[in-house]
């Protein structure tokens, strides 16, 4: 590892279930530096969405070491991996999970929330991350008249207000048509563009292909890594 490191896995395995255990990931190891756009692509059942939650410190590997910006999750108690998540990690999901009774600027202010940002400053630092995805003059707006593009700039605007180490995007296409989605992958590279950090999942090979970085993921192994390649 590096100090551009954001994200280390070593040797991380993940097993659901005691009797016969299904061996979700059987030894992922990668990094992922400050400043990349990279891909993990797989198809369903490929072990993406246990690799997202484990990068993500929502679970824990069965073994191996999960380093967030160069600490080791495994090492620190419950409230330490809720702070660590809070301030270094950011999500965006296919289902955007907006809070319908608040305001675009309360949504996205809540994800400084844990990271104990006080209220002045997280609203100014809402409407600075809701302007970053064009939605500047809907602040104020409650989201049941939004789009879903829309609706996914809010969640984006919520996963970078407090400028996370990386950020770990699902599917975030995935429940929109393919001209909104385009608009949503332009957004995100330019944000890539301007230094954030992203680890996208998804099961669409064309989408991946666009990113700069692929790590293909089958039975819960990585079987390639487009920047191993480039290195060999
Ligand atoms: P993907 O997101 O690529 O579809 P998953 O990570 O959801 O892959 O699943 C990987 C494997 O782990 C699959 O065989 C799946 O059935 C299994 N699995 C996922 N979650 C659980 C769970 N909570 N309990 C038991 N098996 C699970």
């Amino acid at each position: 590892m590096t100090d551009t490191t954001v994200l280390e896995l070593d040797h991380v395995t993940k097993e659901y279930g005691e009797q016969t255990p299904v061996r979700a990931l059987r030894g992922v190891s990668f990094s992922v530096s400050r400043g990349e756009m990279v891909a993990i692509v797989g198809q369903s059942g490929s072990g993406k969405s246990t690799l997202l939650h484990i990068m993500g410190t929502l679970d824990q590997p069965t073994s191996g070491i999960v380093r967030i910006d160069g600490v080791d999750a495994a090492g620190l108690n419950d409230r330490e991996v809720s702070s660590l998540r809070a301030h270094k990690i950011g999500f965006v999901f296919q289902q955007f999970f907006l809070a319908e009774h608040a305001t675009l600027r309360e949504n996205v202010a809540d994800g400084l929330l844990y990271a104990g940002v006080p209220a002045a400053r997280r609203f100014r630092l809402a409407d600075l991350a809701l302007e970053r995805v064009g939605l500047a003059d809907r602040a104020g707006f409650k989201p049941g008249t939004l789009s879903g593009g829309q609706r996914q700039r809010v969640a984006i605007a919520r996963a970078i207000v407090g400028q996370p180490a990386v950020v770990l995007a699902d599917e975030p296409t995935g429940s929109l048509d393919s001209a909104t989605g385009a608009a949503i992958m332009e957004l995100i590279s330019e944000l890539n563009a301007l230094g954030t950090t992203i680890v996208m999942i998804t099961h669409d090979e064309a989408l991946a292909g666009r990113l700069p970085r692929q790590v293909r993921l089958l039975d819960g192994q990585i079987v390639s890594d487009s920047a191993q390649q480039e290195q060999a």
